[in-house]
């Protein structure tokens, strides 16, 4: 995928702040940040929705949580909470096509889910 943004910073072709990574995900944070912590937690390989994903992801899915409770605990918020964030499409908010779960908190954030 030559034209993915994501695809091109897992490998390192385009700049980020890398906070993890391994040989199923890559977590980095966000350029925009909304809270003072916000990463994303992508796979490597390039899904672009949760609606291209297959049974064959589950366990990939499963490692994209497991590693946003790891950096929670690494940034210190674990017991103050944060939110996790999967935007899927125009009305879902997406604008970036290659799936990524937002990790945000360190401070209460606004939301229209209260
Ligand atoms: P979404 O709206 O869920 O597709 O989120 C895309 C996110 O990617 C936004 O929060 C952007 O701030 C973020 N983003 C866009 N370009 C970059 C980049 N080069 N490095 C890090 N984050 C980025
Ligand atoms: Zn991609």
């Amino acid at each position: 995928m030559n034209d993915c943004l994501f695809c091109k910073i897992i490998a390192g072709e385009i700049p980020s702040e890398k906070v993890y990574e391994d040989d199923q995900v890559t977590a980095f944070r966000d350029i925009n940040p909304v809270a003072p912590t916000h990463i994303l937690i992508i796979p490597n390989k390039h899904i672009a929705s949760i609606n291209e994903l297959t049974s064959d992801d589950e366990t990939l899915v499963g490692h994209l949580f497991t590693t946003a409770r790891d950096l929670a605990k690494q940034e210190g918020i674990s017991e103050s909470g944060y939110r996790l964030i999967i935007n899927v499409g125009p009305d879902g908010g997406q604008v970036i096509y290659h799936l990524h779960l937002h990790l945000i908190g360190g401070q209460k954030m606004r939301h229209p889910m209260g």
